[in-house]
């Protein structure tokens, strides 16, 4: 469990820390390979959202397994790429949540993941939340840690050197 206090600062304004599904690229799992291509290549991204029509969230594309396929793909010309869809590579959504505030869950999963998606009770898209928003928070926390409560060693607990 996270420390109420620390949860209590990283959890302020919960909105502020998610990235809207409006300003976050994505793409749909019928538009082609090429498309998809072209849509990280400009946003310089690694990995973004695939939606449904209906904004649910079904799955996510990299640029990893757009250039795998590129190289099982004869020629691998990157026109090629126009021949395949979105839905041939896409990866499934491991890890998602509902609430941003949970943070315990939101931290254990950015361990390993850059982005965790936010959806609704019907899992349409509401946005991301970014390990670059969290880590704002945390550095926050770090240096403001004394304004907001007092903090006093265990006697057991050895200080490292300043
Ligand atoms: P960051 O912590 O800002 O580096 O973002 C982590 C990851 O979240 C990025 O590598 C992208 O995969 C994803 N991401 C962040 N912002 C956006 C956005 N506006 N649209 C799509 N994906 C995004």
């Amino acid at each position: 469990m996270i420390d109420p206090a620390v949860a209590r600062m990283l959890r302020n304004d919960p909105k502020s820390y998610v990235i809207s599904a409006d300003i976050v690229a994505n793409v749909t799992a019928t538009n082609t390979l090429e498309h998809a291509f072209m849509v990280l290549s400009k946003v310089g991204y690694s990995r973004i959202p695939v939606l449904d029509a209906d904004d649910h969230l079904q799955g996510m594309i990299s640029l990893a397994v757009i250039t795998d396929k590129l190289l099982h793909v004869p020629g691998a010309a990157v026109d090629q790429l126009s021949n395949y869809t979105v839905a041939d590579v896409m990866l499934p959504v491991e890890h998602w949540v509902d609430d941003p505030t949970k943070l315990e869950t939101i931290l254990n999963y950015m361990i390993n993941e850059p982005f965790i998606p936010l959806v609704d009770e019907h899992k349409v898209f509401q946005g991301i939340i970014t390990r670059r928003e969290i880590l704002k928070r945390i550095n926050y926390l770090a240096h403001n840690l004394a304004n907001y409560y007092e903090v006093t060693p265990r006697e057991n607990v050895v200080e490292e050197d300043k």
